[in-house]
């Protein structure tokens, strides 16, 4: 039986992205394969999990069925497998993903919602589509620019302030609305930085 390394699952209200105030329950995978100087993600040490335990994890969680599942980390493409998928497939899964490794379970649309946050240039990506793509703005790596993504295949493009810097966000946001009208540009402010939703549902 495959086992994932699991750092910890929680419900929290999603601060980021498509789902941004939406409750759902996290799992965490442990373990990255990018070492962005910014990251303040927990990903180290975790359980090793069946994805049984991880299913019964998440349904003591539940307060609703459908809730969705955020499959985030760490990189969760690491470790997600047809395997997990089976186990998992009654849920409305989301994946969270920086985009350096391909999705390993075909057809990706068994995938709800797919969102990419590159953190290598465009031409080492392997994942090939997703349905949000997130920019970090201002510029966290040399050549990772809304412009250098704006033909990749997504539904929708947001782009999130580093560090807090949302002014600068803004600006880039309308800068890419007037460049690419059609591409569904929005800000992703990251709530969850904001206020600390994990402690307030524990
Ligand atoms: S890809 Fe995400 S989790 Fe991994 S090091 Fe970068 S910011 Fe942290």
């Amino acid at each position: 039986m495959n086992q994932y390394k699991i750092k910890e699952i929680f419900l929290s209200i999603q601060g980021e992205g498509w789902l941004i105030g939406q409750p759902s329950v996290f799992v965490r995978f442990a373990n990255c394969n990018v070492n962005c100087s910014f990251c303040d993600t927990d990903y180290a040490g975790g359980d090793m999990m069946t994805g049984q335990d991880i299913k019964k994890a998440i349904q003591k969680l539940e307060t609703r069925y459908q809730m969705p599942v955020i499959l985030t980390g760490g990189e969760p493409l690491l470790q997600f497998d047809e395997a997990l998928y089976d186990d998992l497939q009654r849920y409305e899964l989301h994946i969270e993903t920086s985009g350096t490794l391909p999705m390993p379970i075909m057809p990706v649309e068994k995938i709800v919602h797919i969102t990419m946050s590159p953190k290598v240039t465009r031409d080492k990506i392997k994942l090939k589509k997703c349905h949000t793509l997130k920019i970090l703005w201002p510029e966290a790596f040399e050549g990772i620019t809304p412009e250098a993504f704006i033909d990749y295949p997504t539904i929708s493009k947001c782009i999130q302030p580093l560090d807090f810097q949302v002014d600068k966000a803004i600006k880039k946001l309308y800068e890419m609305d007037r460049l690419d009208p059609m591409g569904h540009w929005f800000l992703s402010p990251q709530l969850h930085r904001q206020q600390n939703f994990k402690d307030i549902l524990r």
